[in-house]
């Protein structure tokens, strides 16, 4: 079978969670079985639906690494691609149940069926259209529309039947037919409801799986008597249940971050944030979590995504980002962080080639230290951050840093400073090898004195990192100056030992 999905966004904004698994479980798919993506762009409400939101879809799906086969922007045999471009091919099909008898037109106002609706909800009814219009004569609705009252057409739902489908996600579903009402498919407007465009659509672009959210699961069964009232062969349903937060309400902005360009913006990684979105709902199995999109790919099963509600686990995403941001290599990494770091004023817009070298030297040290890119900026500041007067009484640090003969220590690396500036790893294990004889101290007693005497805290980067970057970031021309380490220890004597 050849399989053709489809991810349908309406262009509102930017892609939330919640759509971007549903385009993304589509897109596993399809690349699994050698299947076309479609992006079809479902823009029938006018109001809200932009051109700059369709920029803002492409964009997040091309972040994601999310590609697609046909669409707006790259054609199709099977186009065009926006449904405000495929009004013409509605009409037609309305038309065609219009003279089936599949159909009827309705010149009901809107304040008739206001009063119909609450009448219904007085008598404890649900608000069923009450078919006024389906017993006018083909005489009557000809003079009504001659006379342009404005008329809406509704598709005629066959009483007293159950529709159901096996939902490759679900299950067995179904839903009898009188809850359903005979909806209207065409506004008098002439723009077509949502539940009639999508069966036009996904019909004539030739849709094998339909894989979206379970919110569309109640309008599943209109869509399907469409189908069958035109006598099409029916796509496969997959229903993906919905995100929910840690408290298990619906994710919504309330649970912090829910787009994708958020995500982006906060410095999570696209190869994470796949990663991670593709674990709700399903799992590869044998406790595996972490697995690159090629592998994601390979495992992807639709008839093993769980039909229960699937929770946001911000700490697990953490946990992914954290992993994938290890495994860069030092100067991808660099080149992520050096944008960052630039907004961030630590940086100038351009960078020289010392600068850059030292940035990569920089990310292979700080790497261990982020969860996001972000969290650089705060990083950062263990190198451009130096104040003993911050260090308080009382605290870990100012106990170390005022123990008995710390202050002989420093004077004793200065010295070693001023004999083997320690401007990379190779002189900072010679100079601290020369220390720890001269000192007779070693482990603790002499690395964490160092450490706070040079940076006034006491966790952050290996020292062995930390302090050539330090010797040699005070060499460079940046915007907020990184304090040499001969500094840093002068301030330290001058505040502790004077
Ligand atoms: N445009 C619909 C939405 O944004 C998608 C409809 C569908 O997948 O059938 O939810």
């Amino acid at each position: 079978m050849t399989v053709r999905v489809r991810f349908a966004p309406s262009p509102t904004g930017h892609l939330h969670v919640g759509n971007v698994r549903t385009a993304l479980f589509n897109w596993l798919y399809a690349r699994k079985q050698d299947g076309t993506v479609i992006l079809r762009i479902e823009d029938t409400d006018l109001e809200r639906s932009t051109i700059e939101s369709e920029q803002m879809i492409f964009q997040d799906m091309e972040w994601l690494g999310l590609d697609w086969d046909e669409g707006p922007d790259k054609g199709g045999e099977f186009g065009p691609y926006r449904q405000s471009e495929r009004q013409e091919i509605y009409a037609a099909h309305a038309q065609q149940l219009l003279d089936e008898g599949k159909a009827y037109y309705c010149f009901c106002t809107p304040e008739e069926l206001e009063a119909e609706r609450v009448k219904a909800a007085a008598e404890n009814r649900p608000p069923k259209y009450n078919r006024k219009c389906l017993s006018l004569t083909e005489a009557e609705v000809n003079e009504k529309l001659a006379s342009g009252i404005p008329a809406s057409i509704r598709f005629k739902t066959p009483d007293n039947e159950t529709v159901f489908w096996y939902d490759i996600v679900k299950g067995k579903t179904e839903i009898p037919t009188d809850v359903i009402g005979d909806q209207i498919i065409v506004r008098a407007s002439g723009v077509p409801r949502y539940n009639f465009a999508v069966v036009i659509d996904d019909h004539l672009m030739e849709i094998s799986h339909i894989v979206r959210g379970d919110d569309h699961v109640p309008n599943t069964p209109l869509q399907l008597l469409i189908f069958r009232a035109f006598g099409w062969e029916e796509p496969k349903f997959a229903h993906l249940s919905m995100i929910v937060g840690e408290d298990h309400a619906r994710l919504s902005k309330r649970h912090g971050a829910t787009s994708v360009n958020q995500f982006r913006e906060q410095g999570y990684l696209h190869e994470a944030f796949i990663n991670y979105l593709a674990l709700l709902g399903w799992s590869p199995g044998e406790g595996e979590e972490k697995l690159q999109v090629d592998k994601l790919i390979e495992k992807f099963s639709l008839k093993k995504v769980n039909s229960s509600p699937a929770v946001f686990d911000v700490k697990k995403l953490n946990w992914l980002n954290a992993g994938y941001i290890h495994e860069l290599d030092d100067e991808k990494l660099a080149n992520l962080l050096i944008p960052v770091l630039q907004d961030g004023g630590f940086l100038p817009g351009e960078l020289t080639k010392s600068i850059k070298t030292w940035m990569i030297q920089y990310a292979s040290a700080v790497k261990t230290n982020l969860v996001t890119i972000n969290d650089v900026l705060n990083e950062f500041k263990l190198l451009t951050e130096f104040e003993p007067s911050a260090i308080e009484s009382g605290s870990e640090e100012y106990t170390i840093i005022t123990e008995e003969g710390v202050g002989k220590l420093i004077g004793q690396l200065q010295d070693e400073i001023g004999e083997i500036p320690p401007v990379d790893k190779d002189k900072y294990r010679e100079m601290m090898g020369s220390l720890m004889s001269k000192a007779e101290r070693k482990g603790k007693k002499l690395f964490h004195p160092i450490r706070i005497a040079v940076t006034g805290r006491l966790s952050g980067m290996e020292l062995d990192f930390l302090i050539p970057l330090l010797e040699t970031g005070s060499k460079l021309d940046l915007p907020v100056k990184i304090l040499p380490l001969d500094e840093r220890l002068n301030r330290i004597r001058k505040h502790f030992f004077k």
